[in-house]
């Protein structure tokens, strides 16, 4: 998929959510709108994208820019921030894209949780592992 491509979809994700009041809804105290003239543009070798015209763009590499669109794609709402950082599922930390292999708060490895036994969690939370395969 070439960057103009993901900078398309992209675009057309946010120009929906603007459209979306529910989405859209305007921060009563302060008058702003999470999306107003959203949109992602491909620059040389990286994706700009702008949720609020006024305030600046983030640039995303390639990577970034392709998982952000599919995350979109599965039918998220949310910018880039939400869509790139992890959970750590051993400390329940929050990570950014650039932690992309080990937890920032008690370094394990990012996906040490998969090598866990079976059955191992007996007594933790029932949280279900909604992640679905593609
Ligand atoms: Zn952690």
């Amino acid at each position: 998929m070439k960057l103009a491509e993901i900078a398309q979809g992209i675009t057309a994700h946010l120009k929906r959510f603007e459209a979306d009041p529910i989405i859209n809804k305007m921060n009563e105290k302060y008058k702003t709108s999470p999306f107003y003239w959203p949109s992602a543009c491909d620059s040389g070798p990286r994706i700009f994208v702008s949720y609020v015209s006024y305030q600046g763009h983030s640039s995303l590499k390639k990577a970034e820019a392709l998982s952000y669109l599919e995350w979109l794609d599965a039918g998220n709402v949310g910018r880039h921030y939400e869509a790139l950082r992890w959970m750590c599922e051993e400390c329940w930390a929050w990570n950014d894209a650039s932690d992309e292999h080990v937890c920032h708060q008690c370094e394990r490895p990012k996906h040490d949780h998969n090598t866990r036994p079976q059955g191992a969690a007996e007594g933790a939370g029932a949280e279900g592992d909604e992640r679905s395969g593609g």
